[in-house]
C-alpha cells in the first residue's frame, strides 16, 4: 500500500491527498532559509503534504528541502504531495503553463501534485506580484476563469501536475467551472480560509455534494500579517471554548483546531516554521473530539474572515460578497 494513502483522502481524479498539510507562507522579514529547515523537520516528523505558491517567493527553498529529503532516503518524491498555485498575474491562458514551469524550475522538480488557481481575480501580467497604478491601486483585469481553467487542464494533460483545483472560490464560481461546456476535469478541491470563527459549513456541504475536497487555510487563525490581516481581529487560539476543550483532552488549542477539521472531512493546513509546533501539529491522529466538542466548536462560528482581499472588492469575480 502506498504510504501516502494512510491518512489521505481520495480525490475525484483518483489521486490521494494527505489530510494534514504544512503551510509554507511566511511573513516578510522571515529569512527564506527558514522554509528549508522547517520543511525538512516536517518531513522527518511525518508531514507528506506541503502547500506552497509562487506568491510566497520561497519555492526554491521549499524545493531544496524536498530534494534533500528524497536524496537522504527519508522519502521518495512520490510520497510527497506538493501543491503550488497560479498567481493572478498569469491568468491569461497563454501564460498559465509558463507560470507552472517557472515554479517547477525554482523547485527543481519534474511535476507538482496539485496546481490551484490562487484567487479568482486576475491582475495585470508582469513581474510585479501586486501591480499598482500611480495612485497605489492594484491593477486588476478580467480574464474568463473558464479559459484559465482550460489552460490548467492542459497542464495536467502535459504531466506537469497530477491534479488541478481552485482556491478562494465561492459556490457561484465553482458552479461556473462545473457547468463549463466541454469540462474535461473537475476541480479536485477548493482551498479556502476555514477555522472555528469561519467554519464554512455551507460551502463544505456544497463541495461534498460535488466530490470536491475543501482544504482549510489559516486553520489556526493566520499569522496575523499586518499586510493582509486587521490587527484588531479576534485570535482563534485564545478562544475560551477551544481552550477548555483542549484542556479536557490534554492537548493544545492548535491541535484541537486542526483535529476539528480532520473530523469534519476537511483537509487542513497548518503553517509552522518552529520545530516544537511542527511536531505538535502532527499529533492530531491519536485523539478524538466528542460529538459535543464538535458541536461546541461549530457554535463558535461568526463568519469572521481574516483575508478579506478588499483591494479587489469591485472585481466581477470577487468571491466574498456572496454568503458562501
Ligand atoms: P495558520 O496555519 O493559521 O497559522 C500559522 C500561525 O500559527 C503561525 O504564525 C505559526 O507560527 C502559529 N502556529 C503554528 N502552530 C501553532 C500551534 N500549535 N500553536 C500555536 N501557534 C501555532 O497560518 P496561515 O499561514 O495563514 O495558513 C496556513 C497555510 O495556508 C499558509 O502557510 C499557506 O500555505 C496557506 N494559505 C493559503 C491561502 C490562499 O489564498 N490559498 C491564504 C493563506 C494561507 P510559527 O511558525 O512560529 O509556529
Amino acid at each position: 500500500m502506498n504510504p501516502k494513502r494512510g491518512r489521505s483522502v481520495k480525490l475525484n481524479d483518483g489521486h490521494f491527498m494527505p489530510v494534514l498539510g504544512l503551510g509554507t507562507a511566511a511573513s516578510e522579514g522571515v529569512p527564506k532559509s527558514k522554509a528549508t529547515e522547517a520543511i525538512k523537520v516536517a518531513i522527518d516528523v511525518g508531514f507528506r503534504h506541503i502547500d506552497a505558491a509562487y506568491l510566497y517567493e520561497n519555492e526554491e527553498e521549499v524545493g531544496k528541502a524536498i530534494r534533500e529529503k528524497v536524496a537522504d532516503g527519508t522519502v521518495k518524491r512520490e510520497d510527497i504531495f506538493y501543491t503550488t498555485k497560479l498567481w493572478s498575474t498569469f491568468f491569461r491562458p497563454e501564460l498559465v503553463q509558463q507560470a507552472l514551469e517557472r515554479s517547477l524550475k525554482k523547485l527543481q522538480l519534474d511535476y507538482v501534485d496539485l496546481f490551484l488557481i490562487h484567487l479568482p481575480m486576475a491582475m495585470k501580467p508582469g513581474e510585479e506580484l501586486l501591480p499598482k497604478d500611480a495612485s497605489g491601486k492594484v491593477i486588476l483585469e478580467t480574464v474568463d476563469l473558464c479559459d484559465t481553467w482550460e489552460a490548467l487542464e492542459k497542464c495536467k494533460d502535459a504531466g506537469l501536475t497530477k491534479s488541478i483545483g481552485v482556491s478562494n472560490f465561492n459556490r457561484k464560481l465553482l458552479e461556473m467551472i462545473l457547468n463549463k461546456p466541454g469540462l474535461k476535469y473537475k476541480p479536485v478541491c477548493n482551498q479556502v480560509e476555514c477555522h472555528p470563527y469561519l467554519n464554512q459549513s455551507k460551502l463544505l456541504e456544497f463541495c461534498k455534494s460535488k466530490d470536491i475536497v475543501l482544504v482549510a487555510y489559516s486553520a489556526l487563525g493566520t499569522q496575523r500579517d499586518p499586510k493582509w490581516v486587521d490587527k484588531d481581529s479576534p485570535v482563534v487560539l485564545e478562544d475560551p471554548t477551544l481552550n477548555a476543550i483542549a484542556k479536557k483532552h490534554n492537548r493544545s488549542a492548535g491541535q484541537v483546531a486542526l483535529r476539528y477539521q480532520v473530523q469534519r472531512g476537511v483537509v487542513v493546513l497548518a503553517k509552522s516554521f518552529n520545530e516544537k509546533r511542527i511536531k505538535e501539529n502532527f499529533q492530531v491522529f491519536d485523539f478524538e473530539l466528542t460529538p459535543e466538542d464538535m458541536k461546541a466548536i461549530d457554535g463558535l462560528n461568526k463568519n469572521y474572515r481574516y483575508f478579506k482581499l478588499a483591494f479587489a472588492a469591485d472585481h466581477p469575480y470577487y468571491p466574498f460578497s456572496e454568503e458562501y
